[in-house]
């Protein structure tokens, strides 16, 4: 038998069960990546940018030769979409596709593609950190406010599994595969902006597996995670939070990997609120997995996952262009949108001024904010994003309706000696 694996957000070898239970299906395995879509947004720019696109040709790089260096390679249709997966299958006689579950709604019709078109296919749930199997609810029972799922969840000790090793050996790919078929990188990356604080242009920040391990063992061996609550609330600054968000969006680090590190880490150096704000933070990513996974669609919708559609919800596009190319006239906004821009990366502080600053200061629709994050940030989740925004826009899972941060104050707080403004007051 063929068997197909589609690597999603799961571009690594090391930690994948899903890779791992589909090598041992077939005599013969064949690991494919889907080819984008090059597609325009309704809000007048492309969805997918290029800084999303060098750094995710990063991993699919280190991806590639990790996979050669087992006997085996990776290939893309040439055909975008599920039908470049559809037809692949086909030209090699596969019938079964094994791939990582997603709970997005574009991510499910992918594999509802694949299953028209007759494909048996295996979606193994591998990106939370807690397992569904290890969850105290049934995933369609998450509680809407986090608070609530956080005290459920820590209502006993957190117990992700125990991340895999790599696997030795792979079946090798179908000897009537097509070399033309194999990767290979099309995106010319974009030039580094020495300023950023996540420069994926070189060595150590690059989003292959490699460099996801360097990072994780360095970042847990330095001193960062036991001051990690008090400076992560910082603009900008390469250790100030983890840094993690790229590797985990592309799938070169898993969310169990990071938790084994963290617990090495305690058991090394000793727990703190630090140490244990970490995990917290991890659990916001799972909730808004579980969220998506919930609402679905409805998280795609102007009124969110809310039943009214008030004139809260009613938005203007004005302004938008503006807030988009950092020329709102708010130095901390325009800082913030300038550094978005060039580097793919940004702050959750920053994340949450800007897009208060959309949603509750210019009346900007929050789903073009939410657009434009995903064509930027080389982080770019889709149940994160968009979970946050419709948070921070009061149609999503925040209890208080919305959260609107004041800019001036924030700029007072956050950067009382205009540092961050002054670095980022040009293009
Ligand atoms: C409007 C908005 C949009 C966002 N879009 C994304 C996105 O597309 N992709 C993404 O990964 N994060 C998103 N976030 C969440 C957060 O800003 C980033 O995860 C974080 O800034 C990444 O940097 P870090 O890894 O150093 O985070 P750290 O502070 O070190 O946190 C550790 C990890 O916890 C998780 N995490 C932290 N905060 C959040 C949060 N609010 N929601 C979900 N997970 C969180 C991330 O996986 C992160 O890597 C968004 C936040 C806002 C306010």
């Amino acid at each position: 038998m063929t068997v197909l694996y589609w690597f999603r957000q799961d571009r690594r070898l090391a930690d994948n069960p899903a890779l791992c239970q589909a090598a041992g299906l077939g005599q013969r395995l064949l690991p494919v990546t889907m080819r984008l879509e090059p597609e325009q947004t309704v809000w007048g720019f492309e969805r997918h940018g290029p800084h999303r696109l060098g750094f995710e040709a990063q991993a699919l790089s280190g991806l590639a030769q990790a996979l050669e260096s087992l006997g085996s390679a990776l290939y893309q249709p040439k055909t975008p979409g599920a039908a470049g997966l559809i037809e692949l299958a086909r030209d090699v006689g596969a019938t079964h596709v094994v791939c990582e579950a997603l709970s997005a709604p574009e991510e499910q019709a992918q594999i509802q593609a694949l299953k028209g078109a007759g494909l048996s296919v295996l979606a193994i749930e591998q990106s939370a950190l807690i397992g569904h199997d290890r969850l105290p609810f049934a995933p369609q029972d998450t509680p809407d406010v986090f608070s609530e799922f956080r005290r459920q969840i820590e209502r006993t000790p957190i117990k992700p599994r125990t991340p895999l090793a790599a696997p030795a050996t792979l079946p090798k790919p179908p000897a009537t595969i097509n070399a033309a078929s194999r990767w290979c990188a099309n995106v010319s990356p974009r030039a580094l902006d020495q300023r950023s604080a996540f420069a994926w242009q070189t060595e150590p920040w690059q989003g292959d597996e490699q460099s996801a391990q360097a990072h994780l063992a360095r970042y847990f061996e330095g001193h960062w995670p036991q001051h990690y609550k008090q400076t992560r609330n910082r603009l900008s600054g390469t250790h100030d939070s983890t840094k993690f968000s790229p590797w985990l969006a592309v799938g070169a680090l898993s969310a169990a990997q990071i938790w084994s590190a963290l617990k090495a880490h305690e058991a090394k150096f000793g727990a703190n609120d630090s140490t244990y704000w970490i995990g917290f933070e991890l659990l916001w990513r799972d909730h808004f997995r579980l969220i998506m996974q919930r609402y679905g669609a409805q998280l795609f919708r102007t009124q969110g996952i809310t039943v009214s559609h008030s004139r809260k919800h009613q938005p203007s596009t004005q302004g938008f262009e503006r807030w988009r190319l950092g020329q709102t006239g708010h130095r901390l906004i325009d800082a913030g949108m300038r550094e978005l821009a060039s580097t793919g990366y940004l702050s959750n502080r920053m994340r949450q001024i800007v897009a208060s600053y959309l949603i509750h200061e210019m009346r900007g629709h929050w789903l073009a904010g939410a657009a434009w994050f995903e064509h930027c940030l080389i982080d770019f989740d889709v149940h994160s994003n968009q979970g946050n925004w419709a948070y921070i826009a009061g149609v999503g899972t925040d209890p208080r309706a919305g959260r609107q941060f004041n800019p001036d104050k924030q700029a007072r707080e956050h950067d009382p000696d205009e540092r961050y403004r002054n670095l980022w007051s040009q293009p």
